[in-house]
């Protein structure tokens, strides 16, 4: 059945931005809208495996044609180089779809690994490793959370990786390492050394790119994620693999802080897009409230009902504005650590609480496979745990506000 919405989406310029910025916003809600939206039940229940890479292949072409693919790559590794606001502008209406993400070359986990190697990786690892992935040759996952140690602090991991003669060996449990099952290689995050460094216990990590195909790679098992068996968050246990010390990316030690690079600008990311599944949502449960009968009057007429729509309104207007602050704090060079934890509690929550409102008006509908509701609840959920768990990002507020108190720091509004 086709998925219902107010077809089409649609945006308007907003006067403060860019010329440039405005018309990526207006030229993706067009494609989101009118081409990715309407095709969204064949991508996911396609006749055939050939019908369905064939539309993301003419899906694909015409997004590079409309010089809209890879907005988080810079201009001379094929990207759009629109820098990280207008990525963030982007992304709220990327994430009106699913599919999207894909269909416009950003997808995660390989974004944030490109991004570290643009950063960190040498000409080599640019050679045999990034650039096939912006080809679309190969693609990567991200090997840091470990079942026997505290992901939430990475610092604890303990699959080690040794020195021995011109190569690394490695050794270690890992998992959730999402696209595990399809990825060409890992970028693995491995304890390198024995002692702390000048930055205490986060000096002691190094991030090392493993081919899937070494031996010694070995996936165990798919994690299943919320029931769902064939999903490609794998457990891997890494036995005495071997590497070249040339796939060591950056200098040793520096894992930790390519770590922090990839996820705070990752989580403004995923609250944009997490923004923008909010107006999906509600724009399904305006809908579905304006057509929808019950007890003698239309559903919008009740009061539950209007009460669900203005709060989520709220929820998302205080989420976007939030996240675009969060933007601009990091574009302008200024610390965003207490911004970017802020938003990393606050939006998963209200994308929980309006999706929640979203499935509630739609009743039965609302679980069913007819909307996309039922993904983005899910979806909604893991992001409180995933990227840090609530708790992590309100001990840093905290730790920020009162570092600064105790500094007799005045209190900048919007910048702690
Ligand atoms: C769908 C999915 C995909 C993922 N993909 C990847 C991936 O590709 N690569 C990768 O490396 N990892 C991935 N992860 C792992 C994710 O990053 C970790 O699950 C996350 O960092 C939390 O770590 P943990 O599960 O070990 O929880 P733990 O560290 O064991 O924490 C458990 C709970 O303890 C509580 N807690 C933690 N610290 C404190 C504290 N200081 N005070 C009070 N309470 C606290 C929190 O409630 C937390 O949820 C993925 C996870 C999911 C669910």
């Amino acid at each position: 059945m086709a998925i219902p919405s107010l077809v089409p989406l649609t945006v308007a310029p907003i006067p403060s931005l860019s010329d440039d910025i405005n018309k990526i916003r207006l030229d993706t809600a067009k494609i989101v809208s009118e081409h990715i939206i309407p095709n969204e039940d064949k991508l996911t229940t396609p006749a055939s495996d050939d019908e369905r890479q064939a539309l993301i292949h003419d899906l694909q072409s015409y997004v590079k044609d409309s010089n809209l693919w890879a907005p988080h790559l810079p201009k001379e590794y094929g990207g759009m180089g629109i820098g990280f606001l207008g990525h963030a502008y982007m992304n709220e209406i990327l994430a009106w779809s699913p599919y999207s993400n894909y269909i416009f070359g950003v997808q995660a986990p390989t974004s944030g690994n490109q991004s570290v190697l643009i950063k960190y990786g040498t000409d080599y690892q640019k050679k045999e490793f990034l650039e096939p992935t912006i080809r679309g040759e190969q693609t990567s996952a991200f090997s840091m959370t470990e079942p026997d140690n505290a992901g939430s602090d990475p610092r604890s991991i303990q699959t080690k990786a040794v020195k021995d003669g011109d190569e690394w060996v490695i050794n270690g449990r890992k998992w959730f390492t999402s696209n595990g099952t399809n990825a060409t290689w890992a970028l693995v995050m491995c304890r390198t050394e024995e002692e702390d460094g000048e930055g205490g216990v986060n000096d002691r990590m190094t991030q090392i790119i493993v081919p899937t195909n070494t031996p010694g790679f070995n996936i165990e098992r798919s994690v299943p994620v919320w029931g769902h068996t064939g999903g490609s968050h794998c457990e891997i246990v890494y036995k005495d693999v071997r590497v070249p010390l040339q796939n060591q990316v950056g200098s040793r030690g520096s894992g930790h802080a390519a770590a922090q690079d990839r996820l705070g600008a990752g989580r403004v990311y995923h609250c944009m897009n997490s923004v923008g599944q909010m107006w999906r949502a509600f724009d399904l449960m305006v809908k579905r409230a304006a057509e929808r009968k019950v007890h003698g009057g239309m559903l919008e007429d009740k009061q539950f009902t209007q009460a669900a729509i203005a709060d989520s309104y709220i929820d998302i207007q205080a989420s976007r504005l939030m996240t675009l602050h969060c933007a601009e704090v990091i574009e302008s060079g200024a610390d965003p650590r207490t911004e970017i934890s802020a938003i990393k509690i606050f939006v998963p929550n209200a994308m929980h609480r309006v999706v929640d409102r979203a499935i509630q008006i739609h009743g039965a509908m609302g679980v069913s496979g007819d909307t996309p509701l039922a993904g983005m609840y899910l979806g909604a959920r893991t992001l409180r745990l995933a990227d840090g768990p609530d708790e992590v990002h309100r001990i840093l507020i905290a730790k920020n506000v009162f570092k600064r108190y105790h500094a007799g720091l005045s209190w900048d509004f919007g910048v702690l």
